[in-house]
């Protein structure tokens, strides 16, 4: 028997000095977001990321060859929870997306001079990076559809054109990381390749950084900014590939598998401090003569949001132990289940603080609108929650097959038939009597 729920006491010390640092150091940057331009941010994240590289705690995500902890996903999971809890917080940590999935990639397909180009110089906290696959024309659900084309020049190098959007810190970023079709007529999930493009590359157009649910009002080269880009006769030389032509989603598998526990645990990280302000508005707010916490749904909402967060908490857990003892395939079931389920969980939770709160929650005097709006998008973004469902249904349903004849296996009469075969010594003898 070897469950463990329990955490090493030094690495739940780093825990402890985690919470302590995201709330004191980190939260207070949300209150002046709007007062701060990049270089403003940049430079109130330098002393930061001093800390967190003195504390051993820098770019945890990676293997400690690449200067990162080689943590393992659960320890990597308890660290996002935390991190979650502000969106300026993986920044000052070193893992924040589309670095850290960017990263990993390179770690694992690039070659030795992409990595002491692009990948050292990232860890560093030197440049920063962006992963450009989603398409305004073709369903991002479904990415063998993709239309960006890379064609290979004589020369071995490649021309790129396509347009993308959504391509996260696009506009603040030194280098690209693009997904294209190199071959239209392979198997559908080996037409794709995965180039690396430095974005002052000519024919690399910045469009704009998409105006949305989380950012409302344009706001071009700013951390978080969601980039529509268009890639015009772009000139690529060999070393742009990374990994093999035809790799781009065997490549992308590597990175979407841990960064959904990551995103997860991030999640509830989101969730919990809604749970916390909920749990304080129920303590002071009067209505009828009574507090909010006396109220039966209030106390509903409460007890259903602490149990769905446990759930939530303990499957993402789960699923993390699972890829850090069998490897990342073997959680790929457990992993779309945490994806839908967390996605929900945290939109439910913050939902109900932000509903306890009333005006003031819908007010921009609380970070909880905020939140609400985050937690919108966690529901069709890393696989709309629709595609986790049905791989999950379908994975399911391979289990089972219909019964002989159309009967349900539990059918009573039927089942009643055979039990008064099987016991009919017992019952023609207390029929005889
Ligand atoms: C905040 C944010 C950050 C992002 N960052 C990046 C990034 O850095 N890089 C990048 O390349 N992209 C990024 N994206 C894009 C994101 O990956 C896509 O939005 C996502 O993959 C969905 O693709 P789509 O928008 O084209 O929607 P579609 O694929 O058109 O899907 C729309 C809807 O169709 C339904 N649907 C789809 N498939 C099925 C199905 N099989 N069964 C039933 N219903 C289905 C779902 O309801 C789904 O929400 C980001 C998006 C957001 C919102």
């Amino acid at each position: 028997m070897a469950w463990e729920f329990a955490t090493d006491p030094e690495f739940e010390e780093q825990l402890v000095w985690m919470r302590e640092f995201v709330r004191e150091e980190i939260w207070p940057i949300e209150a002046v977001e709007h007062e701060l331009d990049q270089a403003q941010l940049d430079r109130i994240y330098a002393p930061l990321h001093e800390r967190v590289k003195e504390r051993g705690l820098w770019a945890a995500h990676l293997p400690p060859d690449l200067g990162g902890q080689g943590f393992g996903q659960v320890k990597l999971g308890l660290m996002n929870e935390i991190l979650g809890t502000s969106i300026y917080a993986p920044n000052a940590f070193g893992c924040q997306a589309p670095d850290s999935g960017n990263s990993e990639i390179i770690a694992l397909a690039g070659t030795e001079e992409q990595k002491e180009r692009w990948l050292y110089p990232l860890l560093g906290g030197e440049l920063k990076s962006a992963f450009s696959m989603t398409e305004p024309e073709t369903a991002g659900s479904d990415p063998t559809q993709l239309r960006t084309l890379a064609v290979r020049q004589p020369d071995g190098g490649y021309v790129l054109n396509g347009h993308k959007w959504f391509t996260s810190n696009g506009s603040i970023a030194d280098f690209l990381v693009v997904m294209a079709v190199t071959d239209p007529n392979a198997k559908p999930h080996e037409r794709a390749s995965m180039f690396i493009v430095p974005v002052d590359t000519p024919g690399v157009n910045l469009v704009r950084d998409v105006p949305n649910m989380e950012h409302p009002l344009e706001h071009f080269g700013m951390l978080g900014g969601h980039t529509e880009i268009l890639y015009e006769d772009v000139r690529l030389g060999a070393d742009a590939l990374l990994g093999k032509e035809g790799e781009g989603f065997l490549i992308s598998q590597h990175r979407l598998v841990p960064g959904r526990i990551h995103h997860c645990m991030r999640w509830l990280g989101v969730a919990r401090r809604a749970f916390d302000m909920m749990c304080e508005r129920a303590l002071y707010r009067e209505v009828r003569g009574g507090l909010l916490r006396e109220k039966q749904t209030v106390q509903n909402w409460i007890a259903d949001s602490a149990a769905e967060m446990q759930a939530a908490r303990l499957m993402t857990l789960h699923a993390a132990w699972k890829i850090d003892r069998y490897g990342s395939s073997a959680a790929r079931h457990d992993v779309s289940l945490i994806k839908f389920f967390g996605a929900k969980v945290m939109h439910d939770v913050v939902d109900r603080a932000l509903q306890l709160h009333g005006g003031l929650g819908y007010s921009t005097d609380m970070p909880l609108e905020k939140l609400y709006r985050y937690a919108r998008h966690a529901r069709f973004v890393d696989g709309a929650d629709e595609v986790h469902r049905e791989s999950v249904a379908r994975r399911i349903l391979r289990g089972y097959e219909a019964p002989p004849g159309n009967v349900p296996t539990e059918y009573v009469p039927a089942r009643r038939e055979a039990a008064r075969r099987k016991f009919a010594h017992v019952l023609d003898a207390v029929a005889a009597k």
